[in-house]
């Protein structure tokens, strides 16, 4: 496999061209004392030394090594440690943290951009600081303080590390059927009984201590989800001095062995009377795990993202060497026996493909990254509500379609290589390996795009929805918006429309409704959106051929978007429309 090389030019263009962040960053206060342009560009290419350099080339050796459980003590492949501990001491785990206990205080759009090129250089590695991270914000948001204080210092150096436990062998997606226990003690804390499964991160050898968040339920909790709530259980007790005392009472039983991701560890978690504190009040534990998983959707979406640049990186090389056949309208490189492919019209379709998806997502991840900056530093309360609106509505997207793209754009890659593709030789088929879980895990794809219509689209009346069809609007019908993508835009976002109130009244009579439309719907919302994506980019980029080939191939990267892949949404939109009845006709013993 090529050598990763983080796509700097093309994450300062969204930054800086694109969104135009530093404009953002001044108007927020919070922000505007630590970051801006040239700050921003200073991390983006550290970061892309460290994950170019130290974290990449352990991803194919890391594979075929996997993790290894004994005696409930998990070893991760060679050079993990050493290289989490130079991650560690980066800074990197907590580049979006909270400055007051330690972290780095950037802005999402910037870890998010980190997390990118984390998560392209290895997936298993990725997720070790992302679910750190993840557990930081659900301290920093719904802690005690002096919770805050024992725990946050260390979770941001990268010195103890954050596991998710809400999984149980019988409760994956319906979480209100959990049966782990918590029982209050005397001195106000916790004893935790019961056994998750698939905990990522459970158990490993990178760090002193795991900080375990864990869904459990009172002994007096309300039957189903309203009866939930999160614990901050650390695998070793913490001494009131902050030094490390006893060993909790919890174990990891085994870990699981896994299509991909093999250098990250699936754990079995088994809770035998673990101490634990409550984060947040009592039963209130969802609520809470979702401030935890609106940044964890985003990152999923941005593994998809990930694992499609890295697939791209090495099938552009191949692409261009590997020579086979001529060219349809004659021999291109006539000093040789056969032309490269990158000739063929079938393998420059992949390739164009590849790149407008990872284009398109790389822009669409920062943009909902962007508000959610704006949802947690405006000081504007209007401002504040609608950028919090628009991340619930955005994030199912992110999540879902980023990591359909992710998989589709894997498989481009692996194609592009031909049988090599298939070999393990050449990487291309651990990445479709590593990229597939990204559509199960943090919620399956089905159950982002019932997110999507069920509670954000007609849960809000359209009302959600209309704040982005409404900027996408404003954009295209301004009279500076390039007809050329504004007009297809615009034709775009009619059709949305049109299926989304088509949805809202078909779903009152009929609840089968939400869940028959739900996929499709959420992919033509998607395309709508790269749409929207592409359009800011090609505006960004006219009349700036002439200084750069980026901005060439950003522009004919935008029309190829616009030509071949928008279409699809007219299938989408037929599927939409079709409804329920057709799911309909076979009893469960028919199939
Ligand atoms: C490698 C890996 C790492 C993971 N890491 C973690 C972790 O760190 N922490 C953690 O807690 N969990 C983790 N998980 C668990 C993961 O989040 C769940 O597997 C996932 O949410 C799905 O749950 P399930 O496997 O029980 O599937 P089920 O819930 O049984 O779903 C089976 C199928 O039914 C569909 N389905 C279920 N309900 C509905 C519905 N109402 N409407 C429509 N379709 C429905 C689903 O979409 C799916 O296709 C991990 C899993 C894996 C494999």
């Amino acid at each position: 496999m090529a050598d990763y090389q983080a796509p700097l030019r093309d994450m300062r263009f969204v930054l800086h061209e694109v969104l135009q962040v530093s404009k953002l960053w001044a108007q927020l206060p919070a922000l505007a004392e630590v970051v801006d342009e040239e700050t921003a560009n200073a991390i983006l290419e550290e970061a892309g030394k460290i994950t170019a350099g130290v974290i990449a080339p352990l991803n194919r050796a890391s594979d075929e090594e996997g993790c290894v459980w004994a005696d409930g003590v998990v070893t991760t492949p060679a050079g993990f440690v050493e290289a989490y501990q130079a991650f560690a001491d980066g800074g990197w785990v907590g580049v979006g943290g909270n400055a007051q206990f330690g972290g780095m205080g950037m802005p999402k759009v910037i870890s998010a951009q980190v997390e990118e090129m984390v998560n392209s250089s290895s997936l298993s590695f990725g997720l070790y600081p992302m679910l750190t991270a993840g557990a930081c914000l659900s301290i920093n948001a719904h802690a005690s303080e002096e919770l805050k204080q024992a725990y946050l210092p260390n979770m941001y150096a990268g010195v103890w590390s954050g596991s998710m436990c809400l999984t149980e062998p019988h409760a994956g997606t319906d979480l209100g059927i959990i049966r782990t226990k918590a029982e209050p003690q005397a001195d106000g804390s916790y004893k935790l009984t019961g056994t998750k499964i698939f905990i990522t991160g459970g158990e490993h050898d990178l760090t002193e201590n795991i900080i375990h968040l864990v869904l459990a339920k009172l002994p007096d909790a309300p039957a189903g989800p309203k009866g939930i709530s999160l614990f901050l259980v650390p695998k070793v007790m913490v001494n009131a001095d902050g030094s490390l005392g006893e060993r909790n009472a919890l174990s990891c039983g085994s870990i699981e062995h896994k299509m991909g991701i093999k250098a990250s560890s699936t754990c079995v978690m088994n809770f035998d009377g673990a101490t634990g504190y409550i984060i947040d009040a009592p039963n209130r534990g969802l609520a809470a795990m979702f401030t935890m998983m609106n940044y964890e959707r985003l990152g999923v979406g941005i593994q998809g993202l990930a694992t499609g640049e890295r697939s791209y990186q090495s099938a552009i090389d191949y692409a261009r060497e590997r020579i086979q056949s001529r060219a349809p309208g004659g021999a291109v490189a006539k000093d040789k026996v056969a032309d490269p492919i990158i000739v063929h019209p079938d393998v420059r379709r992949m390739l164009l493909t590849m790149k407008a998806f990872n284009e398109g997502g790389r822009a669409f991840s920062s943009y909902v990254a962007v508000q959610l900056d704006t949802a947690k530093y405006s000081e504007d309360p209007t401002t504040r509500k609608r950028a919090e609106e628009l991340v619930a509505l955005l994030t199912p997207v992110a999540k879902a379609f980023l990591t359909d793209l992710g998989l589709e754009t894997t498989i481009h890659g692996q194609q592009v290589f031909g049988g090599h593709g298939y070999v393990r030789e050449w990487g291309q088929e651990q990445l479709v390996r590593d990229c597939r879980i990204t559509q199960i895990y943090e919620g399956t794809n089905g159950i982002q795009a019932l997110d999507l219509v069920g509670r954000k689209v007609v849960g809000s009346g359209g009302a959600f929805s209309r704040h982005f069809t409404d900027e996408i609007r404003a954009f295209a019908s301004a009279a500076d918006a390039p007809a050329e993508f504004s007009e297809p835009l615009l034709a775009a976002v009619a059709i949305l429309e049109t299926q989304t109130t088509a949805l809202l009244e078909r779903a009152r009579d009929n609840p089968r409704e939400i869940g028959a439309a739900s996929v499709e719907y959420l992919h033509l919302f998607g395309y709508t959106a790269y749409a929207y994506m592409w359009a800011l980019m090609a505006k960004a980029a006219l009349g700036k051929d002439a200084q750069e080939d980026f901005y060439t191939s950003k522009l004919g990267t935008a029309r190829f978007y616009f030509a071949r892949l928008l279409p699809r949404i007219h299938s989408l939109s037929a599927s939409v429309s079709a409804g329920s009845d057709s799911l309909y006709l076979l009893d469960a013993e028919q199939f």
